[in-house]
């Protein structure tokens, strides 16, 4: 049976108590980051404390959405029924200093780059839900 035989929806995310404000942005269609309340330095994937001062204060605020390519892969076996493949696998170098891993859509396979300027947009899942995901930007990353 051939995957397209086969297609299923995209799983939906599993919040946890320090990721639910990430999963229920991007179920409103917003890209929220994580910010140390005290010496205001991103974390991803959110946790209770910051890495640099050990500050348990917190700000979640709005991300650009806008990064580069710092890595790709593109799995090949065993196929998944929640996926189309060819299935492109990033690391993003977003613009607030922060590295997120997502998939990359909209783009060829030989156009696939590190360094290409990427932008988020969300996918929807299963249970009406969504994940951002990144395709090539529009327009050049500051
Ligand atoms: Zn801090």
């Amino acid at each position: 049976m051939s995957n397209e035989e086969f297609r299923m929806e995209r799983p939906q995310p599993l919040p946890s108590r320090n990721s639910a404000f990430y999963w229920e942005g991007a179920e409103r269609g917003e890209f929220l980051g994580q910010r140390c309340g005290d010496c205001k330095t991103f974390r991803h994937p959110p946790r209770p404390m910051c890495p640099k001062c050990q500050s348990v204060h917190q700000e979640i605020i709005p991300l650009s959405g806008r990064g580069v390519v710092y890595s790709y892969m593109f799995p090949v076996h065993p196929q998944m029924p929640m996926f189309e493949y060819p299935l492109c696998c990033v690391l993003v170098d977003l613009d607030e200093g922060i590295r997120i891993f997502s998939n990359l859509y909209e783009c060829d396979r030989a156009d696939v780059k590190i360094g290409i300027p990427v932008e988020v947009f969300f996918e929807k899942t299963k249970g009406d839900k969504a994940v951002p995901v990144f395709r090539p930007a529009k327009e050049a990353s500051k």
